[in-house]
């Protein structure tokens, strides 16, 4: 069966580094690279730019999905490369002047922002990258009318942007230096939590009552469909369940169908409680579940998140962890895959990640 849509999450810790290759007869792989991992998975994020073929490794849109470390830290040096430099056709962020007025950025300030810095270049540097565009330099948001903000890539993908809508991007405006300053100087980073231990009745750890996310940098989030002859997959990034859902739910609207089923879901936040609710997995049913985290810090994915997955998508799913360790192997558990129909996988090479294909279902 031919491939229409290769997704890779490479291993990026407690952080999000996906490629995209979007397959096209006869032309090179259309490619998107959606965040960098925290800082220290550039070099990896390197090796894997490195296997790309000589011949045309271009990265058609190279996305900084939000301003958390985990998302942007591999992105400052990747942006900063001879690389991306060469090979980088537009890069999607929504940096201060796309969230803020321009007159609120001393330019000072703008200079200390390495991301915008490089994208603007700097006087007597290098000169700047091309910066959102596909949208003529504007902010990456859903539109109001719709709910969803829909861009053809021309030979390309259909690309949808469900995240941030504009309540999103004014909340992030008002906490931009705190963010910024924050995705820069992060925390320190640690193991995450003892395992909560065996797992009990999915079906009641489902139904558990979670706080939701309400963080102005993960909200800011820009989450994308990317459809692509019959494929389909939902790069969730670290963006609200709610918003998704709701922006979902304005498409299948807009569509004319009961829910907007997508081969893969890139599940928001890592797999965190607070952002993977029922109603966004009712809102997208997929095929295929991604989980991108190793579980530092954050202790990600959350069971409550996972049973909420494993209870609500279609017979016959697959979770894809790209860690295997004794949180994720858990889910592997024959009874809990026999008695729920689902399927687990891991990397079978912890320095790659996983690779799932998605197949072409139009001509
Ligand atoms: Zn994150």
């Amino acid at each position: 069966m031919a491939t229409a849509i290769r997704v890779e999450v490479l291993p990026a810790r407690l952080g999000d580094c996906l490629l995209v290759e979007c397959l096209r007869p006869g032309r090179r792989p259309w490619r998107m690279l959606i965040d960098g991992g925290p800082p220290d998975t550039w070099p990896l994020l390197k090796a894997r730019l490195d296997r790309l073929p000589l011949s045309d490794p271009t990265i058609d849109i190279a996305v900084v999905t939000h301003i958390d470390s985990d998302h942007i830290g591999g992105m400052i040096p990747f942006l900063a490369s001879d690389f991306a430099r060469a090979h980088v056709r537009d890069v999607w962020f929504n940096g201060r002047p796309q969230v803020t007025q321009p007159r609120s950025a001393p330019r000072s300030v703008a200079q200390a922002e390495t991301v915008t810095a490089t994208l603007h270049g700097a006087p007597g540097a290098q000169p700047g990258m091309p910066w959102n565009l596909a949208f003529v330099g504007a902010a990456i948001a859903t539109v109001p009318a719709s709910g969803f903000r829909v861009l053809d890539v021309p030979g390309g993908p259909r690309i949808t942007v469900l995240s941030p809508d504009g309540p999103r991007l004014a909340a992030i405006a008002k906490v931009w230096n705190d963010a910024l300053d924050k995705a820069l100087h992060p925390d320190p980073e640690r193991p995450g939590p003892d395992l909560p231990g065996p797992l009990p009745d999915l079906d009641a750890l489902a139904a558990r009552k979670t706080a939701k996310d309400s963080t102005a940098p993960n909200g800011s989030s820009i989450a994308l469909l990317v459809e692509h002859r019959g494929a389909s997959v939902l790069l969730g990034a670290d963006a609200f369940g709610t918003v998704l859902t709701d922006a979902l739910g304005a498409l299948a609207l807009a569509r004319g169908i009961p829910a907007v089923a997508v081969d893969a879901l890139k599940l928001p936040h890592h797999g965190s409680q607070a952002n993977v609710l029922a109603d966004l997995i009712a809102a997208a049913p997929a095929q295929h579940y991604l989980v991108s985290s190793n579980g530092d810090t954050f202790g990600h994915p959350d069971d409550c998140a996972i049973a909420r997955v494993v209870t609500g998508a279609p017979p016959g799913a697959t979770l894809w962890f790209n860690y295997r360790n004794a949180r994720t192997e858990r889910w592997a558990d024959p009874s809990l895959t026999t008695a729920h129909r689902y399927a687990v996988r891991f990397p079978s090479d912890p320095d790659t990640g996983v690779l799932v294909k998605l197949p072409v279902r139009v001509g």
